[in-house]
């Protein structure tokens, strides 16, 4: 079996571009919280595919949804229109709070859409073409060259030379340095309501209503991006609505199909009516009748099940639990992160716990090199949080004691 797995890597590693140093573990099926790799393996999962996996693997309705919506239409193109997303798009705008809805085919494409409706929307109002967009260190936006240009990691974005437009970049939780770079140029200001890449930062509440009192001032669009925070992750549909913050235009993605790779931007109809029109925007992909159905079904168990409900009831039990941890190492500096997105801060690199805790059964991700991200599906039950608290704490003691 290790055989096999390995047979299976040294393949991909011939034929894939080498734009990942992948674990070297080839996953075959999940079930529940769990993922086995094609050695029969079980792992617990604390990362659910980047906090994509919501309702965990092989939830029976959601896998009937898809199954239904394979043997009638998989795809039809935007020309048409489709029931699946449109009943998508009202129960997205239930969930959210917002007008108009965009579905996209990933988190970065949901970021591009949402830029340009800022731009445009801007555009429409004073007829210039050199705005600006405001931006915070840290971020984490995508990786398309519009998406690029508003994250935050000069790492990621020098090798590729000049990006689009202009964005200045902030301190996130810094008004006043937000303040400082807004001109008469400045369309919108974009950040995550909790930065996940970044390192599981929540925006402070001061910051995100300064931000929006600012946006308000000055006639700024705030796009929210709840790519990875959304969805039910900090215990509410979308973070925003914790803070009690609404944005002008946000993004969402990851956890919205929960594994069909889809996202959306959505406005408010004040944006909309004055933003992209026919001929502005358009996908081939995006928004078809199987993505939508997948969406549709997501949102239906949402609110069936009260997913952000559980999310805030299992939250402090989560959090006692990782604080326990943090108590018990000098090497963990700080828990930090919002609902079921935590991240324990370490005084060094993070790699070599995550690959222990890998051999023992359980699978983390990090974010930057010293904190490591757990970001488990959201119906994840206490049995599974003293689970993967015993790996953890194993690990920390093999490796770092
Ligand atoms: C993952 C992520 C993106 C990009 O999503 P993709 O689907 O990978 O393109 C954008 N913003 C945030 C906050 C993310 O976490």
């Amino acid at each position: 079996m290790a055989d096999r797995m390995n047979a299976i890597i040294e393949q991909a590693e011939k034929d894939l571009l080498h734009t990942y140093n992948r674990y070297q573990i080839v996953l075959d099926r999940g079930e529940g919280v769990c993922l086995y790799d094609v050695s029969g393996k079980r792992y617990l999962d604390f990362a659910a595919g980047i906090a994509v996996f919501a309702l965990g693997y092989h939830y029976k309705d959601y896998d009937e949804a898809l199954k239904a919506q394979i043997d009638k239409l998989l795809h039809t193109s935007n020309l048409f229109y489709n029931e699946p997303a449109a009943d998508a798009a009202a129960l997205l705008k239930k969930a959210s709070g917002m007008d108009r809805v965009f579905f996209t085919n990933s988190g970065a494409e949901a970021v591009e859409g949402a830029l340009k409706a800022a731009v445009k929307y801007a555009y429409t109002h004073d007829g210039r073409t050199d705005h600006e967009i405001i931006a915070m260190e840290h971020s984490f936006h995508g990786r398309t060259y519009g998406a690029l240009s508003v994250t935050g990691n000069a790492h990621y974005r020098e090798p590729f030379g000049s990006m689009p437009g202009t964005v200045r970049f902030a301190q996130f939780n810094d008004l006043d340095s937000v303040k400082a770079l807004v001109n008469d140029r400045t369309c919108a200001v974009i950040l995550e309501a909790v930065q996940g890449e970044g390192g599981l930062v929540p925006a402070t509440q001061q910051f995100l209503e300064g931000v929006r009192a600012l946006c308000d001032e000055k006639g700024i669009l705030l796009i929210l991006d709840e790519v990875q925070c959304g969805m039910g992750r900090t215990g509410y549909m979308y973070a925003w609505q914790k803070y009690g913050v609404k944005p002008d235009i946000m993004a969402t993605a990851k956890g919205l199909g929960c594994g069909v790779p889809v996202g959306a931007f959505l406005m408010t109809e004040e944006v909309a009516k004055d933003s992209l029109v026919p001929g502005d925007h358009g996908t081939t992909y995006g928004g078809n009748p199987f993505a939508c159905a997948a969406v549709r079904k997501v949102l239906e168990l949402f609110e069936e099940n009260d997913i952000p409900g559980h999310v805030r009831e299992i939250t402090p039990y989560f959090e006692a639990a990782l604080d326990r941890l943090a108590e018990k190492y000098d090497c963990i500096l700080e828990r930090r992160g919002s609902g079921l997105m935590q991240g324990l801060v370490f005084d060094r690199p993070v790699g070599g716990l995550i690959k222990e805790a890998m051999s023992r059964g359980l699978i983390t991700i990090s974010a930057g090199a010293n904190v490591l991200r757990l970001v488990p599906p959201l119906v994840i039950e206490k049995e599974n949080i003293d689970e993967m608290a015993g790996i953890l704490d194993e690990s920390i003691a093999a490796l770092f004691k």
